[in-house]
């Protein structure tokens, strides 16, 4: 199988300037899953929830060829909770509730047929259960990428640590990248982040883009510039699973791929902003993905050769 995802599916209760939300399905595993969804039909989610979490969830991920044995439904348990709240700057989020519950205990099974997995992501979760995985892999996958946040700096920094340094590629924001390395200037982040074992280093800039940094080269994407964005829960992760299935897709891991693999996440988190929740990066279809990329494509375009 080709591309393998382990991350948080949780309930998200959500506020942002344009409304509110009750529990609603979240987690990073499951934004990233979706969104690779897209370009890799072979997606296999590993994650943990209570039984408290509706089936009808789990079928709309089935639904987008998402395999979903590696999902455990812990019994009495309750699901991973978050709940965040962003300011009139839609940059700005504070984080008012994590509520672990099954994630606490969660000791990851990987499935059989996921074992030889040639792409990973390690979506946002405690470092110890990304190690996990990664361990429990029986072939070394062809690429591992990996997100975090600044929940797991501030809780176990020592473990997220060695998880960083197993890993080939780190997509990270650009506050949580300061926080990690104490640097305030991106480059100088990046080469330290470099140091603590990552090739390539993705960090994200919100509404500004991303900036992808390995092999002593540099590219950077613009995100796209948007009149009204509705709620940015998840962009970070839409973006990461577009990057993953994009490579796990076109299997080429060179830097040149991994640029194209940049826009193809910042194309899939352009559509995730536009709705609540996972609203519409679950209903996405390749013609409006195609259609954005022509968008992306308009947007970072000149034709200058000199001055
Ligand atoms: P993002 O907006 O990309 O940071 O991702 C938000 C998603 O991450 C939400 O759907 C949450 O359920 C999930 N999330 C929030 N905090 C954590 C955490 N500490 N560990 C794992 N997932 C989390």
């Amino acid at each position: 199988m080709s591309l393998t995802v382990v991350g948080t599916v949780a309930f998200d209760a959500i506020e942002t300037p344009y409304g509110k939300t009750d529990k609603i399905i979240g987690g990073a595993g499951t934004y990233i899953a979706l969104s690779a969804s897209y370009f890799e039909p072979r997606t296999n989610l590993i994650s943990v929830v209570g039984d408290d979490f509706p089936k009808e969830y789990l079928q709309m991920l089935n639904e987008h060829h998402i395999d979903t044995e590696g999902i455990q439904i812990k019994e009495g348990e309750k699901t991973f909770f978050w709940s965040g709240k962003y300011m009139e700057n839609m940059n700005v989020r504070e984080t008012l509730v994590t509520e672990l519950n099954s994630l606490e205990k969660f000791d990851p099974v990987v499935p059989k047929k996921y074992k030889n997995t040639e792409f990973l992501m390690l979506g946002n979760l405690t470092p110890i259960i990304q190690r996990q995985v990664i361990e429990r892999m029986t072939v070394k996958p062809k690429l591992i990428v990996m997100d975090t946040m600044n929940f797991w700096m501030n809780t176990m920094l020592d473990e997220l640590i060695k998880t960083i340094g197993m890993v080939d590629v780190i997509s990270i924001n650009e506050e949580e990248a300061e926080q990690l390395t104490g640097k305030h200037s991106l480059i100088k982040a990046a080469k330290k982040i470099h140091e603590m074992g990552p090739k390539y280093v993705i960090i994200k800039k919100g509404a500004h883009g991303a900036i992808l940094f390995g092999e002593g080269k540099v590219f950077s994407a613009p995100a796209l510039p948007l009149e009204f964005v509705f709620d940015p829960t998840g962009a970070g992760d839409t973006f990461a699973g577009g990057f993953i299935g994009y490579l796990s897709k076109t299997k080429d891991i060179s830097f040149n791929n991994m640029k194209n693999a940049v826009i193809a996440g910042s194309v899939a988190a352009s559509f995730n902003v536009e709705k609540f929740g996972t609203e519409r990066i679950q209903n996405l279809s390749i013609d409006q993905l195609n259609e954005r990329l022509a968008v992306f494509r308009e947007l970072t375009f000149f034709d200058i050769k000199s001055f």
